[in-house]
């Protein structure tokens, strides 16, 4: 395919509007913003408990200037939850109600069903009864006493409705508001078994199946690589080789990033400079999707 480019802006912050959006407009170039249903609209009190990191978010008028302006609204989930499997840090005998896990992520919506592997083939369901107050906190807090014993290193999941409903969900609340939904990307860029099913027969194309951003002869628009933008994660002159190798592979570049950290409008600007200079086309990840589905056929021929 034509070397390309998409942006994919997460979490739907204000600063996508106020600072990235002026920039893609100056060079006449379109993005993708990925937006939490549950944080649309949202004032900084939610998110700052949520995700310790206070910020404003866009609403719907500012995704339907998107819109018309070419730009694609994409899924990130209702309420932001990952959608792999954690693991218990130490053991936990029946009747406890706090399970130790390496990253309490799954702990954000309280009621939430999460399905316990036990590594002796035990299957445990348990719900959650807080959220997790802090990213880095290690404990869930379940709503009932354990019925058995968990060992340690037993795999913590959410159950199939919540996964269902967390990707399923944020599509049908996007499309009830007139979006016309058919990409998403994972919260955290993460990926399990059941949210690969979910994905694949909910949405065309995935933002995120895993890191690295280059993809050279793409075939499957549900396991598409992306790079983060930020300065933190690629220097200037990383991001300058980096296009050059678009340019040379006739590849596929995503872009990921925060535009409220690390993704300033003049790291934007830089990126889409070297596009412009090396004539490196800038779309939407709906449009690159169907070109990656076009040159697949072709290469079956
Ligand atoms: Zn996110």
């Amino acid at each position: 395919m034509d070397p390309t480019v998409v942006f994919v802006y997460d979490d739907g912050p204000l600063a996508d509007y106020e600072d990235v959006y002026p920039v893609h407009r100056r060079f006449d170039a379109p993005a993708c913003v990925a937006v939490v249903t549950e944080w649309l609209g949202e004032t900084p009190r939610l998110p700052a408990r949520l995700v310790g990191r206070g910020t404003t978010h866009l609403d719907e008028s500012h995704l339907r200037e998107f819109v018309a302006d070419g730009w694609e609204v994409c899924a990130h989930g209702v309420a932001h939850r990952p959608l792999d499997a954690t693991r218990t840090t130490a053991p936990v005998p029946a009747g406890d109600r706090v399970l130790p896990v390496e990253t309490a992520l799954h702990g954000r919506v309280a009621g939430d069903t999460l399905r316990i592997d036990t590594p002796a083939d035990g299957e445990v369901r348990a719900s959650v009864a807080r959220p997790t107050r802090h990213p880095r906190q290690t404990a869930l807090v379940l709503r009932d006493p354990l019925t058995q014993p968990v060992p340690a290193g037993s795999t913590v999941r959410y159950a199939k409705s919540v996964v269902r409903e967390e990707l399923a969900g944020a599509k049908r609340a996007l499309d009830a508001r007139g979006f016309d939904v058919t990409s998403v990307a994972l919260p955290y860029s993460r990926y399990g078994p059941t949210a690969r099913a979910v994905v694949s027969e909910t949405y065309d194309a995935v933002a995120n199946a895993a890191v690295g951003g280059l993809n050279t002869n793409p075939e499957n628009p549900h396991e598409l690589r992306r790079q983060y933008l930020g300065r933190d994660a690629l220097s200037d002159a990383q991001l300058e080789r980096f296009m050059e190798t678009v340019r040379e592979r006739d590849a596929l570049a995503l872009f990921g990033g925060h535009s409220h950290a690390h993704v300033d409008a003049a790291r934007v600007a830089d990126a889409l400079r070297l596009a412009e200079n090396l004539g490196i086309r800038v779309t939407t990840l709906r449009d690159a999707a169907a070109d990656v589905r076009a040159c697949a056929r072709e290469n079956e021929e």
